[in-house]
């Protein structure tokens, strides 16, 4: 069989930010300009496929890294002849999915077309019964996904498998049984899931060799991602990562991809996770293995402030550690306790300074627009922590509310949204869907007015040029400064 495994264009991908009284104004950065990643979903799956089946024939387009236009992926699909299609989702990029399917299907309508990826997660009842679809994987496909093709090569039935679905199996008695899923936090219909992630192959990079991916903040323009664990089993009331149960890799296996990435030529990896330093043994133990086969990259993460210690840091920066994203969110007790961050002020404090005395880079990342915050003059206070810590990077991100978090519920509860949006456009995804933010106390003009003054507050202070410009040691970040600044002055 020949399969295509496609990241779909984003050409209507539901704006994060709009302004009612200037409709063309999307805020000061848009989620492309902190970078471009590889799908590594995707490329999970092309490695089990390559393993399961090596006489498939496998193609993968990254339309959105490709530059791939919806005319022109009809002409790409029309040269690979797909028997079977899998797609990515998140539900934002409903429209171009479905184009995406509709596409193939114009060109070859006997090909299977499967959709996976986040949307089927958050909706999957909407999701099995869009007419583009002949199927759906709900969760982790790197062993249903397998197995969908084997059934349909061989023309057999595969409601069977674990997380497959389509729009009547779903409905079926088998599947009526709704679990309280433990591993999705949610009732669900049994998804697919891995329980052991070194049973799996690392993602088959062999199939983005040419595709230029980047992250603004990166050091170098030969950047791998990466995952070491899965899930995330913090409560934060406004975060919808959709796996709850942690399952982590043993960092002899993640040293074991970090050694073929270097040999493909990448020198700085970016880890993906959603939570890595779910303890402070863990950073240390992969820092040790690290240090121990005597590798030379440079390395970041995404953690949380409240599992850090100084020894942890010490150990990771000694293994090429250059950066700790941390989601911050909030400058005061009382909204962190809110938010359920399960943090104080204090520690944050502590993180940064500790970070600044070992030489790694932070990224502190802090939300506007939250419920507490009632006037321009709390979201100034929050900026002003900003400030106090004083990160090597800052993101302003105005609240943005997703279903199934528990901010998404309150906001119901108290009228300020409309929740069946959400279901109205999975049922019949249409280009011009926009988020829903916390506006009971500012509305969005004032919210993305906030959001610039405080990315200028923060970025145009001549402290923080001068010592960015110093720091700066590649051409990339140099480019990539730049870039970052002249929309600044914008
Ligand atoms: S924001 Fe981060 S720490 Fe909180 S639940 Fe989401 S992934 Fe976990």
């Amino acid at each position: 069989m020949r399969i295509l495994l496609l990241n779909p264009p984003a050409e209507h991908t539901a704006r994060e930010y709009v302004d009612p009284a200037n409709p063309n104004d999307h805020g000061l950065l848009d989620t492309a300009d902190f970078g471009l990643f590889p799908p590594l979903g995707l490329l999970y799956i092309l490695a089990a496929l390559r393993k399961s089946e090596p006489k498939h024939e496998l193609f993968f387009l990254d339309c959105i890294a490709e530059k791939i236009s919806h005319v022109e992926l009809a002409k790409r699909v029309a040269e690979i002849e797909p028997d079977l299609v899998g797609i990515t989702s998140f539900t934002i990029a409903m429209y171009d999915v479905c184009l995406a399917a509709r596409t193939v299907r114009a060109i070859f309508p006997s090909a299977h077309i499967c959709l996976g990826g986040h949307h089927p997660i958050a909706f999957p009842y909407e999701a099995a019964a869009l007419p583009e679809f002949d199927s759906i994987v709900i969760g982790e496909g790197e062993e249903a996904f397998p197995a969908l093709a084997e059934a349909v090569a061989k023309r057999a039935d595969f409601t069977g498998i674990r997380g497959v679905y389509t729009a009547a199996s779903i409905r079926s008695p088998r599947v009526g049984l709704l679990e309280d899923n433990r591993f999705l936090n949610r009732r669900m219909p049994p998804p697919a899931y891995i329980k052991d992630l070194d049973q799996i192959l690392p993602p088959d990079r062999s199939f983005i060799r040419n595709i230029n991916y980047r992250s603004i903040v990166g050091a170098s323009d030969r950047l791998a991602t990466m995952i070491s664990s899965r899930g995330c089993p913090c409560s934060c009331t406004f975060c919808d990562v959709p796996y709850k149960v942690y399952r982590q890799r043993l960092v002899q296996s993640i040293a074991n991809e970090i050694k073929s990435c270097l040999d493909m030529g990448y020198d700085e990896v970016h880890f993906y996770d959603d939570l890595f330093n779910i303890t402070p043994e863990r950073v240390i133990a992969f820092s040790d293995e690290i240090v121990r086969r005597g590798f030379r990259f440079t390395w970041d993460f995404r953690g949380r402030v409240n599992t850090v210690t100084l020894d942890s840091l010490k150990r990771a920066k000694a293994a090429g550690c250059r950066m700790i994203s941390f989601g911050v969110e909030t400058g005061s007790d009382e909204g962190l306790l809110l938010l359920k961050k399960n943090c104080t002020v204090a520690q944050i404090r502590q993180v940064f300074q500790w970070c600044r005395s070992v030489g790694i880079l932070t990224i502190a990342d802090f939300m506007i627009g939250l419920p507490f915050e009632k006037s321009a003059v709390d979201v100034r206070r929050n900026i002003d922590f900003m400030l106090e810590i004083d990160p090597d990077f800052a993101q302003v991100s105005i609240l943005s509310l997703f279903p199934n978090t528990e901010l998404f519920a309150d906001a119901a509860k108290l009228g300020l949204i409309r929740p069946e949006r959400w279901q109205e456009f999975a049922r019949n995804p249409v280009p011009d869907f926009h988020l829903d933010h916390w506006e009971q106390w500012l509305n969005m003009s004032e919210l993305l007015r906030l959001q610039k003054n405080s990315y200028q507050r923060f970025y145009l202070r001549p402290r923080y040029i001068w010592r960015s410009l110093l720091a700066t040691c590649s051409r990339h970040e140099f480019a990539a400064k730049v870039q970052g600044a002249m929309k600044l002055f914008r």
